[in-house]
């Protein structure tokens, strides 16, 4: 290669990958065909290396859709999202404000966990985004959720920390969906656990899911 030039990619062009996951993500018509189509789906390595395909948690009916990061240990082996420690907090979060885990709908930025529960990069990210848009398009909540950094960053398009972004209602629009989603921001399950201090901020955006809910009945 001539000096300077970049170098030849490793994998398969970036765009190309993006291309076959919106075409993918766009051709399913329901969850169960969304669920098919990142079965299909080969831009996403994490895939080799979980256990299980981590969907989702709930029911498409669900008024409150909460999105995470990405499958832990727990999650890789049963197959459902928030099944660990954090699940268990999200649990007693959801309760507080008189909900369980039959009322809300449950999945994450990625659907294959990490190895060793690094973080995920930015090309893993990108290759999966169109699936949780469309995702998310489909279960159509009132109300959208974004527990942690990872997952508000990615949907919001922002750059700040969560420590900025949490708190505050935003506008949403999943991919080219008619209408935008009320969406907050909120800490992280896992971050609370390592620092309780934060969880009086939790408890203040649980509150105002709460009432966003009521308010629009
Ligand atoms: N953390 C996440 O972000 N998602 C899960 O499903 C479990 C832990």
């Amino acid at each position: 290669a001539p000096r300077g030039a970049a170098p030849a990619p490793i994998l398969a062009p970036r765009g190309a990958i993006a291309d076959d996951a919106r075409q993918l993500a766009a051709g399913a018509a329901d969850l169960g065909a969304l669920r098919d189509a990142l079965n299909r789906f080969e831009g996403c390595a994490l895939k080799h290396t979980a256990t299980n395909l981590v969907f989702a948690d709930g029911g498409p009916d669900a008024e409150v859709m909460f999105v995470g990061e990405a499958p832990g240990a727990e999650e890789d082996r049963k197959g459902l999202p928030f099944v660990g420690a954090s699940g268990r907090l999200l649990d007693r979060m959801l309760s507080h404000i008189g909900l369980d885990r039959s009322d809300v709908y449950i999945s994450n930025i990625l659907n294959w966990r990490p190895p060793g529960n690094r973080n995920p990069t930015a090309a893993e990210i990108a290759a999966c985004m169109p699936f949780i848009e469309r995702h998310i398009q489909l279960v159509a909540p009132r109300v959208l959720v974004l527990l942690g950094g990872t997952a508000a960053k990615t949907l919001l398009d922002r750059k700040e920390g969560i420590g900025r972004l949490r708190g505050h209602w935003y506008n949403y629009t999943p991919g080219d969906s008619p209408g935008p989603i009320d969406t907050i921001a909120t800490f992280h399950p896992a971050y609370l656990l390592r620092s309780p201090a934060q969880k009086r901020g939790a408890w203040l955006d649980f509150l105002a899911i709460k009432a966003r809910l009521n308010a629009a009945r």
